[in-house]
């Protein structure tokens, strides 16, 4: 028997949230709700679940603001689901890294497809919780990185920007996805923040920060940060 899929329902309407709970359960995935944005990030981050449902209008925070941390860190499918039916907020939800979108009201047999293909693109490998390349070591669910062993402490931004490397390791991301992944849309284009705060980075990571072992520039496009060894083998 397969094991259990995990699913987080991120939606405030109980009726929806129910709904869509029983349709899960009925079809054997394990659902997780959560009734805000904020408990739907931190259920996200200690769940990892295999497959995320985020409603767009949530009471605490926007739903997309939502999406936008959630794709700092994690490249489990991301399925938007709700109400709004404007081609621009769903345009915005896939650019902002959504992986498919779901227009309420929809049918049980709408929702299960959605879910099926979504986990068909992407789904339980080692590198959505962990990075490990040389010495490096990042432990994506409990935010640890480790070198050599060795604790290693960055700020939460630091953080965000080597974690984002680490998830999309062995691709050039371009300074402007980056800046507006960590900072957002609105950010100006000087790069000189996302210098420093790589450069500190560096400092705290690579042996020689001039000549780095892990996270490589490309000069006038962006950063590229050394495969993870268990993509590679996968
Ligand atoms: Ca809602």
């Amino acid at each position: 028997m397969n094991k259990k899929i995990n699913i987080l329902v991120i939606e405030d309407d109980k009726n929806i949230c129910s709904y869509i709970t029983t349709i899960l359960s009925a079809n054997s995935y394990h659902v997780t709700a959560a009734l805000t944005g904020k408990e739907g990030l931190s259920l996200a981050a200690s769940l990892c679940p295999d497959v995320i449902l985020l409603d767009l209008g949530l009471p605490d925070m926007d739903g997309c603001e939502v999406l936008h941390q959630l794709r700092v860190w994690n490249r489990m499918p991301i399925i938007v689901v709700s109400a709004r039916v404007l081609e621009a907020d769903k345009v915005a939800a896939l650019d902002m890294g959504a992986d498919d979108y779901i227009t309420k009201p929809f049918s049980n047999a709408e929702l299960m497809a959605r879910i099926r293909t979504s986990l068909r693109h992407s789904h339980g490998n080692p590198q959505d919780r962990i990075y490990k390349a040389l010495d490096l070591e990042i432990n994506f669910e409990k935010r640890i990185i480790t070198l050599n062993h060795r604790q290693i402490h960055l700020t939460q931004v630091e953080y965000q920007l080597l974690s984002l490397l680490a998830g999309n390791s062995g691709r050039v991301l371009t300074y402007r996805y980056i800046m507006s992944t960590i900072w957002g849309p609105y950010i100006d284009n000087n790069n000189q923040i996302l210098r420093v705060n790589m450069a500190n980075i560096r400092r705290k990571i690579e042996k020689n920060p001039a000549q780095p072992q892990y996270v490589f520039t490309e000069i006038g496009v962006g950063y590229r940060m050394l495969e993870n060894e268990y993509e590679s083998t996968l």
